[in-house]
């Protein structure tokens, strides 16, 4: 009885409890270059064998990655065998061309379309929509399920989208998104598990009873994390910064140090329910890798 007592106080359950009882995806990034293909290539044949429901790959800013995205969504589909999952914004493009990508992408057996406005391609300016474009990401939706019956993620935000008046406004977004035909929502990175729990509830009492899955950014580099945050809106807090502080020349200490903030927050977010993990993996397996088995995930058919 003291050990569950001591269990509960410590937040349980602890690591070596979790059966890996969970649903997992992984995000990747088209690649630029030869070098980069193969990293990306490495990664996905480390994570595929952990039996990921789906990737997806993004769509660089103002569509320049189009046939990037397109090459490789395919790829990893037909050659890795995994569900992939194409990433589309409303960017720089009429409604005949977002509408064109998307047909291909069915002809191509791609049934996943993650449905994105996108941000203004200098990324300072407000965005403006494309004249004979979509509006906005649940005008984008609306437009995929004319073209055909897509499952659809769309974004989601804890911490609430910058461009958004009120948290309010965000949710009915969100829900104006589920309206047109979403499927589930992925969460833009957080690192505050309260934040999401907070998060979870407002968008129950709105109604939403669809899946809002976790976005989990594994920290490659403490300085690219604080940029990303500022143009995303995510909190940074004051105690991960001292974590990471003195660790710029530790490679190996700093890789051990994302793992451990990351693993606790899957587990955090275990501990109140969630089973549902999409990871940010930028390309790189091993921290999404290691996270994931310290959920208790093993590879499907391989060795325990
Ligand atoms: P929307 O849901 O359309 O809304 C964005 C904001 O505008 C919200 O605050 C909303 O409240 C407000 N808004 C929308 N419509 C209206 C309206 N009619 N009136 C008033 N307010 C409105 N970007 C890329 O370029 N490529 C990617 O591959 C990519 N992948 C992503 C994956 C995930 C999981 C996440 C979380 C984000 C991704 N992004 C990507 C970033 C995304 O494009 C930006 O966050 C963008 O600023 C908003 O896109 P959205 O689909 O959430 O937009």
């Amino acid at each position: 009885d003291q050990l569950q007592e001591a269990k509960t106080a410590l937040n349980a359950p602890l690591f070596s409890d979790l059966p890996g009882d969970i649903d997992i995806s992984f995000e990747f990034f088209p690649p630029k270059n030869e070098k980069m293909a193969q990293t990306l290539w490495d990664s996905v044949a480390t994570l595929g064998p952990l039996g990921p429901r789906f990737v997806s790959v993004t769509y660089g800013a103002g569509g320049s990655t189009r046939e990037r995205t397109h090459e490789q969504v395919v790829r990893i589909q037909n050659e890795a065998k995994i569900p992939a999952a194409a990433h589309l914004t409303c960017v720089n493009a009429t409604k005949e061309e977002v509408d064109e990508v998307a047909r291909h992408y069915w002809a191509e057996g791609i049934r996943h379309i993650v449905a994105l406005r996108g941000d203004a391609p200098d990324g300072s300016q407000q965005y403006k929509p494309h004249p004979g474009g979509y509006a906005n990401a649940a005008d984008l939706i609306a437009g995929l399920k004319k073209v055909a019956d897509f499952e659809i993620s769309v974004a989601a935000y804890p911490e609430v989208h910058p461009d958004s008046p009120d948290a309010q406004a965000d949710i009915d977004n969100l829900k104006a998104k589920f309206d047109a035909g979403a499927d589930r929502a992925i969460t833009q990175f957080f690192f505050d598990p309260e934040c999401f729990f907070r998060f979870r509830d407002d968008v129950a009492a709105a109604g939403i009873d669809a899946e809002i899955v976790p976005g989990i950014m594994p920290v490659m580099s403490f300085a690219a994390v604080q940029r990303m945050s500022g143009m995303c809106g995510t909190e940074i807090p004051g105690w991960m910064k001292g974590l990471f502080d003195g660790l710029d020349e530790r490679p190996a200490a700093r890789q051990l140090v994302s793992a451990t903030i990351a693993a606790e927050l899957c587990r955090k977010l275990y501990a109140g329910g969630e089973r549902n993990f999409h990871f940010y993996t930028l390309n790189r397996a091993e921290l999404s890798y290691a996270i994931c088995h310290m959920l208790g995930k093993r590879p499907v058919g391989g060795p325990a």
